[in-house]
């Protein structure tokens, strides 16, 4: 796909803000797109900092509560617009601690997002599309058709609900609950690449919710003509869905590498502007029985990230209701592994989390199509 035919992809699926009772949410807005919104109702500039400060730092959904805004000033905000949150309609809380919430955006439409808590962290997987540009042969997600793309309020908001739930506005903790995002979720970021920049600009910023470059990975399937801009852009981890180490296999299982071949993709991470030694990227390789998982694939695949700076993350195979393979045993995953390992590539087998509430990689399907399909 040219520049050109994404940016048509992008318009198409893009809804322009969805108003709330025919009002407009603040949540996603720049503070220089407040400054203008304050001018457009002839109130102060300064009002526009405030309200970032309210919105960004606490959490606060209620314009009553923003007690440096007189009653005025309050009134008019009020009258014009919402500080909203999508509708939760499900909580789903694994044996292994991670949460899934179902999330409904103002037109109805729902998607996904999985908190998974670690020792000394925690990790937010959030959605950029409902449904998936792509139809990889090994997604549940790509068994959903695109329903639209998400904007970047709607990304923004599945960071802040859960900082709602966690507790976690106000003075920042040095051992954060919410410590990294991961964009993992429902759909390809990078076909819908201005939304999610949007929403991670936000999400970054130091005078508001402030989590790190570093601390945000972007997963892709290998949409090659927007990696470049990704790293010179956000200068956030980049993750690759591989999977496979022949454009054969990978045109099987990953169809978009039909359009980026391997070859063309590894050239994309050789000049990825975020890596570096200290900053790996992540190579993802879903571990398929028989398929994708025996020595000469390893070998192969140590051959091909020679001088990119990788780390391999194994993942076992998490099936869903009809999906087409089984997962390698442990044993292959293992020597798998230890191959990888002994080349120099530190090679994390990825445990699954979640995997009973469904929350793990690529299990993710809204529970209304779900519904939908049962119904067909
Ligand atoms: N669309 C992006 C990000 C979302 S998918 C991408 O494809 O990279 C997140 C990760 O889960 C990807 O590496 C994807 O290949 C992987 N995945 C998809 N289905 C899976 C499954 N059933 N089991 C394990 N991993 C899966
Ligand atoms: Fe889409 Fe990623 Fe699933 Fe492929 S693996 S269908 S790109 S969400």
């Amino acid at each position: 796909m040219s520049d050109e035919s994404l940016k048509s992809h992008a318009a198409r699926f893009t809804p322009t803000p969805l108003l709330i009772d025919g009002k407009r949410n603040l949540i996603g807005l720049t503070l220089a797109e407040l400054k203008s919104e304050m001018e457009t109702l002839g109130l102060e500039p300064f009002r526009a900092k405030q309200l970032w400060a309210w919105i960004y730092c606490h959490g606060v959904r209620d314009f009553e509560k923003m007690t440096n805004l007189g009653k005025s000033v309050r009134a008019k905000l009020a009258k014009h617009f919402v500080v909203w949150r999508p509708t939760i309609k499900t909580e789903q809380i694994s044996v292994d601690g991670s949460r899934k919430w179902l999330m409904a955006m103002a037109d109805g439409h729902e998607i996904e997002a999985v908190y998974i808590p670690e020792e000394d962290r925690g990790s937010l997987c959030v959605s950029s599309q409902i449904g998936c540009t792509n139809k990889c042969s090994f997604c549940h997600t790509g068994t959903m058709r695109l329903v639209r793309n998400l904007n970047a309020s709607e990304i923004l908001m599945q960071v802040m609900h859960v900082k709602d739930v966690l507790g976690e506005w106000g003075t920042i903790p040095k051992a954060r609950l919410l410590s990294n995002i991961v964009i993992m979720g429902m759909g390809e970021p990078l076909f819908n690449y201005e939304p999610v920049a949007k929403a991670v600009k936000l999400i970054m910023d130091e005078e508001g919710i402030s989590i790190g470059r570093r601390k945000i990975t972007l997963s892709t399937s290998g949409v090659v003509p927007m990696i470049k801009r990704c790293g010179e852009e956000l200068g956030i981890n980049l993750a690759i869905s591989l999977h496979a180490v022949t454009n054969e296999l990978r045109n099987e299982l990953i169809p978009l590498n039909k359009k980026y071949p391997i070859e063309e993709l590894l050239q994309a991470c050789r000049d990825y502007p975020a890596a570096s030694n200290a900053r790996r990227i992540t190579f993802e390789y879903v571990m398929l029985k028989g398929i994708n998982d025996g020595p000469a694939d390893a070998k192969e695949l140590v051959r091909l990230l020679r001088g990119i700076p990788a780390k391999i993350n194994l993942l076992p195979y998490n099936p869903w209701p009809g999906s087409p393979y089984e997962s390698s045993d442990d044993a292959t995953i293992q020597k798998f592994g230890d191959y990888v390992n002994a080349a120099g590539y530190a090679s994390p087998i990825r445990t699954p989390r979640g995997r009973d509430i469904m929350a793990a990689c690529g299990q993710l399907k809204s529970a209304s199509q779900k519904e939908k399909k049962k119904e067909e």
